[in-house]
């Protein structure tokens, strides 16, 4: 018998609340084995970025030529990608025939306000990078980012995912987290058939740090466990909601969200 197993491509967060860290902590307590592929360090802690190293682009490549040749993937996820080169590698390997199912968390900008992609890289990440995924998993400021719209009501939502959609991924999750004024979340997934929506109570926290990568990291797992995308996501909304109701402080500024079995 062998593990289901995941590869999480994405940057570093020394202070282990988000990136790989939150990524390869949520495979294990889902019961996924992770592997990972670095694109960049940084130097944070929860009051913000402090520094970021890009890895060579060598580095990346034989870092993802590694797992996929030996211990391969039931599903990959892709989260801090840095620059246009670095998208350009992952999506060579994922035009790759075999390659599995990916989910693409287009992180561009930490919630501390630092930036995590470079803004010219966005023209790279829908060309060459969203035709390959599974699923996008944009959070409100990135999809109107990515598509020049604002997402004010409901219509303009589904405009802006269709949108999304229309550059080749095979589904999108549009977060509702960032949305301010109202006491509920609406995240709404969209695979260009019906539009699936997941409601939850808003939780007063502070402590959110990581939240995105932790909620598509708990996709790509159930998706590796083989479960089919609309459950993967319900499930893992279930997940990162009491990640957010448990979460508290680790520093002096925004807590991560809470990792335990
Ligand atoms: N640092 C890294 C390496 C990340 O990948 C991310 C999110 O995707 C963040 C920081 C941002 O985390 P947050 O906005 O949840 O604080």
């Amino acid at each position: 018998m062998s593990y289901v197993k995941a590869l999480t491509i994405a940057g570093s967060d020394s202070g282990g609340g988000a990136g790989i860290q939150a990524d390869l902590k949520t495979f294990q307590e889902l019961d996924v084995y992770g592997t990972s592929a670095i694109t960049a360090l940084t130097a944070q802690n929860t009051l913000g970025v402090q520094g970021v190293y890009p890895a060579s682009p060598e580095a990346l490549k034989a870092q993802i030529s590694s797992v996929m040749s030996d211990i391969g993937a039931d599903a990959v996820k892709t989260g801090m990608l840095f620059d246009e080169e670095r998208i350009k590698i992952v999506a060579d390997f994922a035009s790759k025939e075999d390659f599995p199912p990916l989910i693409v968390d287009p992180v561009m900008i930490a919630t501390s306000g630092d930036q995590l992609l470079e803004e010219k890289a966005e023209k790279a990440l829908i060309k060459k990078l969203f035709p390959h995924a599974a699923l996008i998993t944009p959070n409100i400021p990135e999809a109107e980012a990515l598509t020049g719209k604002k997402a004010g009501t409901l219509q303009t939502r589904k405009e802006i995912m269709r949108d999304l959609i229309s550059f080749g991924a095979e589904a999108v999750l549009l977060k509702g987290g960032h949305e301010e004024g109202t006491d509920w979340i609406t995240d709404i997934l969209y695979d260009g058939a019906a539009f699936h929506y997941y409601h939850v109570p808003k939780l007063d926290t502070p402590h959110t740090h990581g939240t995105g990568c932790t909620y598509s990291a708990a996709i790509t797992a159930y998706m590796a466990k083989g479960k089919a995308l609309h459950d993967a996501v319900y499930s893992s909304k279930a997940f990162i909601h009491l990640a957010l109701s448990e979460a508290r402080s680790a520093g002096e500024g925004a807590g991560p969200v809470y990792h335990a079995a």
